[in-house]
């Protein structure tokens, strides 16, 4: 073993016992990166509402995540990453394709998000990270909850991607009614929800205690599969959303519940995925990242997760909303740190065009930055401003430090919708939780973000809202 290995391992045990430093070992910041390799792989694993505070280094102090600790520990911890809205079918459509779902029409003020009863879904004419990479060589897999049309023509499949296992929408719809207290003490039989192989369902209702393995299993295997040409896995747990369920080996095993049981089993997963990727001798041309679509839904109390310090949760455009527990993970490669500048998912298909040679669209607009230079440690985030929008309309704008609220409504069953004609403003760094409104002191700080309202929204191009559509019965 050299010198420097020893040295790393010795500090990756230390920061594992202690949690993530944010100053780094001497002997890691003189430790010489490679530059990016072409063509690595990527793997993105996206919970469904995991709260900002739900992870062991994110702060929780009941929930064990040692592989997502180590995962941040050798790679980078972003503290200030946001999905691009607060609940599932906007975010999905904005993690894929870079954009803001007001530009595809998968956000709406009439239904949040699809349902079993939608006929629309994101549009054909939508470029998602799947179909960029494919002429660029990329094989591309979505396991798990897609969310984004449950429609054949919607269907992951004819958006790009190769493959697709997993259940299309949400765990909790298809209600059978076979249960008043669906949520409590959940069955399998209380959600008719189906698993589909492709197009094609493969069993109904999903079984959901072997959801987690299954989608792990599976990612594993496309892994393996694919070992020798670049791969693209984006792997949706359909978990923590309620209904939550767990396998036997993880029933019981946490000091948090149910829930915590949920989130130690995607722990492992995460292990296991990190695991193939070294045993495969494949790690060092591999970028995953591992983040969630929005926060904690906060209504279903203890089976809903935590934003830690963050106030708000999913469906509100407070920081718990949208704020995600985000890490990068590509040893070698990515300078190990603590990121504290802004990222969003957007970002994911600008950076990933990057990193493969592959061509980022040019023709309509993308809100996505390339994040290449934070990851490698040679310079700052790129990302300075961050819409929040709840349905089509923009409640806040984070620019900054500050982050200014025109509307207010909290997060699921949280209240009453307020516009403020003084925006609420916040200072994030000094104030994270948004308790304290700074707006009397900084007027041209309002004014400056009102500015960039008006300029985002001269640039905006309604599309046909997708969300609203039903199947005619
Ligand atoms: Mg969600």
């Amino acid at each position: 073993m050299t010198n420097n290995k020893c040295s790393r391992r010795v500090f990756l045990k230390l920061t594992a016992v202690t949690g993530v430093s944010s100053s780094l070992h001497p002997l890691m910041t003189s430790q010489a990166l490679a530059a990016p390799k072409k063509q690595p792989n990527f793997v993105i694993i996206f919970c469904d509402d995991l709260g900002y505070g739900d992870l062991g280094v994110f702060g929780n102090p009941t929930i064990k995540t040692p592989n997502l600790d180590r995962m941040a520990n050798e790679g980078q911890k972003w503290t200030s990453f946001y999905a691009a809205a607060s609940v599932c079918t906007p975010s999905r459509a904005a993690i894929l394709t870079g954009r803001l779902p007001i530009r595809s029409g998968m956000c709406s003020d009439k239904r949040r998000v699809l349902f079993p009863d939608s006929a629309g879904g994101l549009p054909a004419s939508e470029i998602t990270i799947a179909n960029a990479l494919k002429p660029a060589g990329y094989t591309s897999a979505c396991i798990g909850k897609w969310h984004l049309g449950h429609l054949r023509k919607y269907l992951p499949t004819n958006h790009g991607f190769d493959s697709y296992f997993g259940i299309p929408y949400s765990n909790d719809m298809d209600n059978t009614g076979k249960s008043k207290r669906p949520f409590k003490d959940s069955k399998i039989e209380y959600f008719n929800v189906p698993l589909m192989r492709d197009t094609e369902i493969v069993e109904r209702p999903a079984d959901q205690t072997t959801i987690t393995k299954r989608y792990t299993d599976e990612t594993v295997k496309f892994i393996k599969q694919n070992k020798n040409k670049p791969f693209f896995a984006y792997l949706a747990h359909s978990m923590p959303h309620v209904p939550l369920f767990r396998s036997k080996d993880f029933a019981d095993t946490s000091l948090r519940g149910l829930f915590g049981d949920v989130i130690e089993e995607i722990d492992h997963g995460v292990g296991r995925i990190l695991d193939t990727l070294n045993e495969q001798g494949i790690a060092e041309k591999t970028l995953v990242v591992f983040t969630s679509d929005n926060g904690p839904w906060l209504s279903y109390k203890q089976q809903g997760g935590s934003a830690g310090p963050l106030r708000g949760g999913k469906g509100g455009t407070f920081e718990g909303g949208m704020r995600e527990p985000t890490i990068f993970w590509w040893p070698g490669t990515i300078k190990q740190d603590v990121i504290m500048e802004m990222g969003s998912t957007l970002d994911l298909l600008p950076t990933f065009c990057s990193l493969a040679g592959a061509k980022v669209p040019t023709d309509r607009i993308i809100d996505g930055v390339d994040l290449t230079d934070p990851l490698t440690g040679k310079a700052k985030s790129p990302r300075d401003i961050m819409f929040f929008y709840r349905g089509t309309r923009i409640f806040a704008i984070r620019k900054g430090m500050f982050k200014a609220h025109f509307i207010t409504k909290p997060e699921y069953g949280g209240g009453k919708e307020i516009a403020h004609e003084t925006p609420l403003l916040y200072h994030l760094g000094h104030d994270p939780a948004e308790k304290y409104d700074v707006a009397s002191q900084h007027p041209d700080v309002i004014a400056d973000i009102k500015n960039e309202m008006k300029n985002h929204q001269a640039k905006l191009v309604p599309a046909i809202d997708q969300l609203a559509l039903r199947i005619k019965k």
